[in-house]
């Protein structure tokens, strides 16, 4: 099968070596298929996107041998496809306003129970709120966040599918298939429509990967849960179901992420220093 596949950072600062990883990846997976490689920069967080650093992208990765098709697809420019995805689960009777703040959130949430971010699990405040509540917080000029009714989605996902359970294809470095059952219910009533912009990354994920005709995902272990409510998303949405790859994450000896912020194995530092793109392949095991 011709595998299509994408790399899709989010330009709020330099590409390391892991993103270096998941890009070769990406690529080489496509390559061996004489399938597809396409770009996606993921750029809704329209506070933390800089246009230098999409620029920086092009460069780390061209020299890092890769190319691309064209046009890279840029999420900031389809905020209205979002949306249009977020009507239909409206429509649907999935999605409901949210006022809350994360101070309210923080307070109320139940310290035990945390989304796979890490984040605490929303504890319903405005689950059921009255259109009357409602109204009070528009009339003020107060924007809701739109969070997924989960109790709600998974019960027209059983309408749908009866007991066939949701699950998805992962496929490991050697090649080896398993289907794992995706448990979006520990995610809460996420957010699919954020306040301060028409998207979130769920959302937008699901519907770029359809967009663009993804078949196989190739990205980080540190987005394995994110999966579980990719899927129900496009259950919910009738998107196609792509073919997964969580690869291992590279981190430091004592087990530290590699962070942005700190340009920690930075591709530009390292090639400053001297590196090639095949020393880079060779450190991350992709020679
Ligand atoms: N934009 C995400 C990141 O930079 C990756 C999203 C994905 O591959 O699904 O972590």
């Amino acid at each position: 099968m011709t595998s299509v596949t994408r790399f899709a950072p989010s330009p709020n600062g330099l590409l390391h070596v892991g993103h270096a990883l998941s890009a070769l990846i990406a690529h080489d997976t496509a390559r061996a298929s004489n399938g597809r490689f396409l770009l996606r920069i993921e750029d809704i967080d329209l506070d933390r996107r800089r246009p230098e650093y999409i620029s920086a992208i092009y460069e780390d990765l061209s020299w890092l041998g890769l190319t691309w098709e064209e046009p890279v697809l840029v999420q900031s420019e389809h905020f209205r496809e979002y949306l249009a995805a977020a009507d239909k689960l409206i429509a649907m009777g999935l999605l409901y306003p949210c006022f809350a703040t994360r101070t309210e959130i923080a307070a109320a949430a139940d310290p035990e129970q945390t989304d796979p971010d890490g984040a605490p699990r929303y504890p319903g405040l405005w689950k059921g709120a009255s259109g009357e509540q409602i109204g009070e917080r528009m009339a003020a000029g107060d924007t809701p966040a739109l969070r997924l009714n989960m109790d709600a989605a998974l019960q027209a996902l059983r309408f749908r599918r009866g007991d066939k359970p949701l699950t998805f294809i992962e496929i490991d470095e050697t090649g080896r298939r398993q289907t794992i059952t995706a448990q979006p219910q520990r995610w809460g009533d996420a957010v699919i429509i954020r306040k301060d912009v028409p998207a979130s990354y769920h959302l937008s994920v699901v519907v770029d990967d359809a967009r663009q005709g993804v078949t196989h995902v190739t990205r980080g272990q540190d987005l394995l849960a994110a999966t579980d409510l990719q899927r129900l998303l496009q259950e919910l949405l009738d998107l196609p179901e792509p073919v997964y790859s969580h690869h291992r994450l590279i981190r430091w000896a004592d087990g530290r992420k590699l962070s942005k912020s700190n340009h920690d194995m930075g591709l530009r530092a390292l090639r400053s220093e001297g590196a090639t793109a095949a020393d880079i392949r060779q450190v991350i095991g992709r020679a």
